[in-house]
């Protein structure tokens, strides 16, 4: 492993406020991490920077053509001072397997671990406690060769910055209604959709757009082949639970293995419940609907942890779930994982890492 070189800020900035609201992705830190790639010295100069702007040449080619890998995670103040993180060696895993589909060089999984400990560390004061709060931990690659051809860089610019985030509910879990898209579709199998990437992420944004205007917060994506079989929420994956049982899509190839997708499927295992990862078209979901077999719908993703779905809409079809609150799984499994996530619960399934 190399040696992570710190320089520290002079001016540090003026942090928020204990009770003051953060929203998502505003605020950054007083520190980023950086690491440099090149064909000759492969991965080096790991290092701790005071935040600032980057210089970078029009031609780069991360403008171009798309070639980067980001990364969302979240470090969390325990009662008792301590910081932990949540499952960060599935992150660093899920960035390679993004770089490897992306023609990304592997990032050394020590070098991404250490440089994301250090940076938190050195950062820790920025951590909010306020209930619900975090810090939001932002990994990226982008390609930086100033050229204009078509074919993967030679150099790359690796960077961790972080952002105290709020709390996602202000008061509890809230029910979000959800727009099933028909017409766009946001990946592909053999695509990038499994990657994590910004490419995935432009193409979504017209249905995202579509749905706010309908009073949607959200959208689920069918496949984008037969546009029959549910896929995902686009920054969430997403579970039912029909007839007693939890189900899932299967991941495909198109779908983002998300580490709370894992989480979930691990936890309503180790309860005793059934859990299908398979094919779900949303015929079956609207026959479920009528007849009472759909019980529950929730989103798992980094940022809400869990998402509750009230309300789900297919073309003129709109299907309550429940009673269009908060199913008990839901709640049990946001219970769990943010327990485990903030130190409250044991941690009996190794998921967390102390960074001090
Ligand atoms: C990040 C992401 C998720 C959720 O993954 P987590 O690891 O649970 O945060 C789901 N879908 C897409 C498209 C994503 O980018």
């Amino acid at each position: 492993m190399q040696e992570i070189k710190v320089h520290l800020t002079a001016a540090p900035k003026e942090k928020p406020q204990k009770g003051a609201k953060l929203g998502f992705g505003k605020i950054f830190t007083d520190h980023m991490y950086l690491m440099e790639y090149s064909p000759e010295k492969g991965w080096h100069d790991p290092r701790i920077e005071p935040y600032h702007a980057i210089s970078l040449e029009p031609s780069a080619m991360v403008f171009h053509y798309g070639q980067e890998m980001f990364e969302g995670m979240k470090a969390y103040r325990t009662e008792d001072g301590r910081v932990l993180l949540f499952r960060p060696d599935k992150n660093i895993a899920r960035a390679n397997n993004s770089n490897r589909r992306l023609c990304i060089p592997e990032i050394p999984e020590d070098d991404f671990l250490a440089g994301l400990k250090k940076l938190v560390e050195v950062d820790q004061d920025w951590i909010p406690t306020d209930p619900g709060t975090s810090l939001y931990i932002r990994p990226f690659v982008i390609a930086t060769d100033p050229f204009l051809g078509v074919r993967p860089s030679d150099t790359y610019l690796f960077i961790i910055i972080l952002s105290p985030s709020g709390a996602y509910y202000e008061s509890g879990l809230d029910p979000v209604k959800i727009w099933i898209e028909d017409d766009y579709v946001r990946a592909v199998r053999g695509g990038i959709g499994e990657a994590k990437t910004g490419g995935n992420y432009v193409a979504s944004l017209k249905a995202q757009m579509k749905a706010h205007d309908e009073g949607y917060s959200q959208v689920l994506w069918l496949d984008g082949v037969e546009r029959k079989y549910i896929e995902e929420v686009g920054a969430m994956n997403i579970f039912f639970k029909i007839n007693g049982k939890v189900v899932t899509p299967m991941l495909n190839g198109s779908i983002l293995p998300g580490v709370t997708r894992a989480s979930c499927i691990d936890l309503c295992k180790s309860w005793g419940m059934d859990v299908e990862e398979r094919r779900i078209s949303v015929d079956e979901l609207v026959e479920a609907a009528k007849s009472g077999a759909l019980e529950e719908c929730w989103g798992s993703g980094t940022a809400a942890v869990i998402s509750p779905v009230g309300h789900l809409r297919f073309e003129d079809t709109v299907m309550q779930i429940g009673n269009g609150g908060i199913g008990p799984v839901s709640q049990k499994l946001y219970d769990t994982v943010t327990g485990i996530q903030t130190g409250k619960l044991e941690d009996t399934l190794g998921w967390t890492v102390q960074v001090k």
